[in-house]
């Protein structure tokens, strides 16, 4: 089975969606240990990524990926939206202008995607930040499918990682952004990033499922 670009353009949609509906909750959870506006960026940023979308419905996978990049990149004005917007960018570049993706063009398109926020952030795994939510869910796909798992099974495995290491981020100390500040203070709050990239990931694994 292999993903193809309208399950792309469906995917970007129910992030925006997702985001929508738990952008009050991501705000909460910046709130805590950042400065109250996950949510609200992410909700800005997507918004208009989805009025993007008509222009490239038709467009290969890498064209719709590095839309949706650039859109992040030029409209989030948090931290969050230049380090997802890098995401989506690299994703599209290793994609190219195919119009359908199968599990190891994905495991090439996650760690270009997560190399670039960690160049982009200078962060790397245990800083509390939506890099402890993203890696180890990488890792758990790409375990998946190597045991011979198929593309969903191994997307539910890594999505079920995902899920657990955004739980870790919250005895963690934050040593990278704002949280940064708080020092021993951030320990014990889930890191707002780390709760989106699992929301983005689920949204994933959603449509691939239907
Ligand atoms: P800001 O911190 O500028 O207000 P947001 O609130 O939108 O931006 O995003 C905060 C989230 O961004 C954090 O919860 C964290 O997951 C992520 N983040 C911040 N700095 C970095 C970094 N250097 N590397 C990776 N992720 C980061
Ligand atoms: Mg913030």
């Amino acid at each position: 089975m292999e993903i193809t670009a309208d399950q792309i353009i469906a995917f970007v949609e129910r992030v925006a969606a997702s985001i929508k509906a738990e952008r009050d909750y991501l705000t909460q959870l910046d709130a805590a240990i950042g400065d109250a506006d996950h949510g609200l960026n992410l909700d800005r940023g997507f918004s208009v990524v989805i009025t993007k979308l008509p222009a490239v419905a038709d467009k290969d996978i890498g064209s719709i990926l590095k839309t949706v990049g650039m859109t992040l990149v030029s409209t989030v004005g948090g931290a969050s939206g230049p380090l997802y917007g890098t995401a989506f960018l690299r994703a599209g570049m290793v994609i190219g202008d195919r119009q359908t993706i199968g599990t190891i063009n994905l495991i090439g398109a996650f760690e270009s995607a997560l190399e670039g926020i960690q160049s982009r952030g200078k962060s790397t795994r245990g800083e509390k930040t939506m890099i402890d939510a993203i890696a180890p869910g990488i890792e758990a796909f790409k375990a998946a499918h190597f045991n011979g798992v198929d593309l969903l099974g191994a997307l539910e495995q890594g999505l079920v990682a995902c899920e657990e290491g955004m739980q870790a981020t919250i005895p963690m100390l934050a040593t990278k952004g704002r949280a940064s500040y708080l020092g021993e203070r951030s320990i014990g709050h889930q890191d707002p990033g780390a709760t989106s990239a699992y929301l983005i990931a689920k949204a994933l694994v959603e449509t691939v499922r239907r």
